[in-house]
């Protein structure tokens, strides 16, 4: 242990390896195992972004460092983007920063707005790196109250005034990973008002912004009046162009913290490579159509599960956006054990809630990131398993 920090060490443990592990040796037995725990779309990234990084990667002016906020024309394309999309101003100088993914800005951005021993309030259940974030910040995380009877929306009258009183900073994500919740303008006003008056930095991350369903349209908290007066929201390529293995997102707002931000990131690292911010710029000031091709397989996904949960009488909420599905695990399981009941007996690997905050704890989180055949298959496999105990929404007469 010499050679480690005891922040490092403190880390939690990768929580999908024992699974990823099991998964290995389930195929080794010739299981055709159907993994739902991978929370990244299986779909490719769209042509005119491929063709135009091939063709800026051909330039030797890019192969140069960038400029360390990122470069210009990427910069003008979050902007552009955000006065197409959602109607909000930014100027691409001081209010617009390129991220490498918005993991790395969510770690930065904590280090780059709290002390040591500032709270910081995080959704529960949430995305597992905003603690770890917290963690390497020496901060003390504040759980969220999300309330699941009403749509996992933050609960702000319920949090402790002492606990508001130490917190600097508080991260929202909607539309959410895990439990697939959306948000209303309305909402995000509520979230500001409460921001401002607590002297509160909000962080919204907003990696699902483009991926919704039907009418939904998920807003941007930019679009409360005077947002930029507090808040902050960080955008990725990821998942709405199938991007995950490039590395490139953004963060907009509030000036003075992404000043902060580019600040210490200008001593870690140099921006991403020019090629990728440059065919990204492309994706974003694209007619978004190549996503609208993704929600469509999502939506046929998500309907084809959903209705096979429904069925089986597994308590499940239909999202509006997101890659995900959240359900109730049936009567009588934890977390733990249903989702290793689901690779026992179905050869299915589903995320156990509880690997998101004790509050997932009963629940579980499907991925949508296999095709509909193979999602049937999973239904027609989930319907075989022992009927015993495979309900959760059941006993409504009983109880
Ligand atoms: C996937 C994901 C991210 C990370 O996205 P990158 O831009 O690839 O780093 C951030 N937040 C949430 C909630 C995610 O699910």
């Amino acid at each position: 242990m010499a050679f480690v920090s005891e922040k490092v060490s403190q880390l939690p443990p990768y929580l999908f390896s024992e699974f990823q592990r099991k998964k290995k040796q389930k195929q080794a037995e010739g299981v055709d195992v159907i993994d739902l725990g991978i929370g990244a779309p299986d779909l490719p990234t769209p042509d005119f972004v491929i063709d135009k990084l091939t063709e800026e990667v051909k330039q030797p002016a890019n192969h140069r460092y960038s400029t360390y906020g990122g470069c210009q024309e990427f910069r003008e394309a979050v902007a552009s983007f955000y006065e197409k999309h959602y109607g909000v101003s930014l100027d691409p100088e001081t209010e617009v920063l390129t991220l490498i993914g918005s993991k790395e800005g969510i770690a930065n951005l904590v280090q780059s707005v709290i002390n040591p021993g500032d709270g910081v309030l995080l959704p529960d259940p949430g995305y597992p790196a905003y603690q770890a974030a917290v963690h390497l910040a020496d901060g003390e995380q504040i759980l969220l109250p999300l309330d699941p009877e009403n749509g996992y929306q933050p609960n702000f009258s319920t949090i402790a005034t002492e606990s508001i009183q130490r917190s600097k900073l508080m991260l929202l994500n909607y539309p959410s990973n895990p439990t697939a919740a959306t948000i209303d303008l309305k909402t995000f006003m509520e979230a500001v008002t409460f921001a401002k008056k607590n002297n509160l930095v909000v962080a919204q991350d907003a990696a699902y912004d483009l991926i919704t369903f039907g009418d939904y349209k998920a807003p941007s908290i930019l679009q409360v009046p005077g947002a930029k007066d507090c808040a902050v929201e960080l955008g990725s390529l990821s998942k709405s162009f199938n991007m995950t293995g490039w590395r490139i997102g953004y963060i907009v707002g509030n000036k003075t913290v992404i000043k902060a931000l580019a600040t210490l990131k200008s001593n870690i690292d140099t921006s991403q490579f020019l090629p990728i911010q440059k065919a990204a710029a492309t994706a974003l000031t694209s007619d978004l159509e190549a996503v609208k091709e993704h929600n469509a397989v999502y939506y046929k996904r998500m309907e084809t599960m959903y209705n096979g949960l429904r069925d089986m009488g597994i308590e499940v909420e239909k999202p509006a956006g997101t890659i995900f599905i959240w359900a109730k695990v049936p009567n009588g399981h934890t977390s733990m054990s249903f989702a290793n009941r689901m690779l026992e007996e179905a050869g299915v690997i589903v995320t156990p809630g509880n690997a998101f905050g004790s509050s997932g704890e009963g629940y579980f989180r499907i991925a949508l990131s296999v095709p509909s055949e193979r999602l049937e298959e999973v239904v027609s496999r989930m319907k075989s398993m022992k009927r015993e105990g495979l309900t959760s929404s059941g006993n409504k007469d009983s109880s």
